[in-house]
């Protein structure tokens, strides 16, 4: 009797120990997808002497080449490596086909100049009113002004994530996604179906958790170089386009602005490259380390990171 209670208390023992270590094996995160802001026809921000595509291109390859070298066992996919135009809707489309487990896209911001005016001195303006014999000539005292502008001293860093009223767009993209892994896939849900709508919504539920949580991590990393960081932040502007209509958790970063000297300088440099790729590697490697420790130690917990299926 109690050789067949240890016997069978065995096999459970096993059989979780198992279950558990084909699971921590097993990266949700086997793709990632690193996305050069803007290039080619479309140079984004302008600073004194260079544009946001050339510096998102040179920190995107540097992260792309760091990325490989810590995480050989990833596939890193770059949207782009040359100075070519990519419509956001490509760019997008690009992550959802190669089947990315997580964007992260490069970006560098920009604030307009600063608009000031002074009054140099006062002219007389003649105007009529009235017709014919009632006419009446006037004279109004005008300010003259001088109008000059000068760079937006605004700095630092900010990672956004999707705006949360865009959850629905992100779930119509996550439903593309199940509709091309249901095919290879049986632990896909139909998107077609209401369970498969209510699916595709706490996936997109738990893909911003987890942007969020990538994010945080990018920007305490840029704290930790001594950048100026604006946190995690939520915006509905074009450019964040790629976020939502991406089918994994995204997360897009403004390394700096272009606009302020001492950035565009920094994010010229090669020691601020270096830096900066150093400080979103780190990041992600923590993150997916996170994500596949949280995996391995929990089984009920196994569908909180990457794509729906692992069978690719
Ligand atoms: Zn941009």
């Amino acid at each position: 009797m109690h050789k067949k209670i240890f016997v069978s208390s065995l096999i459970i023992l096993l059989s979780v120990l198992f279950h558990n270590t084909t699971l921590a094996q097993k990266s949700r995160i086997k793709t990632i997808i690193v996305d050069a802001g803007h290039g080619g026809r479309e140079p984004g921000a302008n600073g004194a002497y260079s544009t946001e595509a050339q510096i998102t291109l040179a920190l995107s390859l540097k992260v792309a080449a760091l990325l490989e070298k810590e995480l050989p066992d990833t596939k890193i996919i770059q949207s782009r490596t040359t100075d070519v135009f990519q419509p956001v809707t490509e760019k997008a489309a690009f992550a959802n086909q190669n089947k990315g487990d997580l964007f992260v896209c490069i970006h560098v911001n920009a604030a307009p100049p600063i608009r000031h005016s002074e009054i140099t001195g006062y002219r007389n303006k003649v105007y009529y009113t009235g017709k014919g014999k009632k006419k009446v000539k006037h004279t109004k005292r005008e300010p003259v002004y001088r109008v000059w502008h000068t760079p937006n001293p605004r700095y630092g860093t900010g990672t956004y994530v999707w705006a949360a009223d865009r959850d629905d767009s992100k779930a119509s993209a996550m439903s593309e996604r199940f509709e091309s892994e249901a095919e290879v896939s049986d632990d896909v849900p139909d998107p077609n179906t209401p369970e498969g709508l209510i699916a595709s919504r706490l996936w997109v539920q738990k893909y911003f958790k987890n942007s969020v949580r990538l994010a945080s991590m990018i920007e305490n990393e840029f704290v930790k170089i001594g950048r100026k960081s604006d946190g995690v932040l939520q915006r509905n502007e074009k450019g964040i386009w790629v976020l939502q209509a991406t089918n994994m958790p995204a997360v897009l970063i403004e390394t700096g602005f272009i606009t302020n000297k001492e950035e565009e300088d920094f994010l010229n440099s090669e020691e601020g490259q270096e830096q900066m790729a150093g400080a979103i590697v780190k990041a992600v490697v923590t993150f997916k380390k996170t994500m596949d420790a949280s995996r391995g130690n929990s089984v009920s917990d196994n569908t909180t990171t990457g794509a729906p299926s692992s069978k690719k």
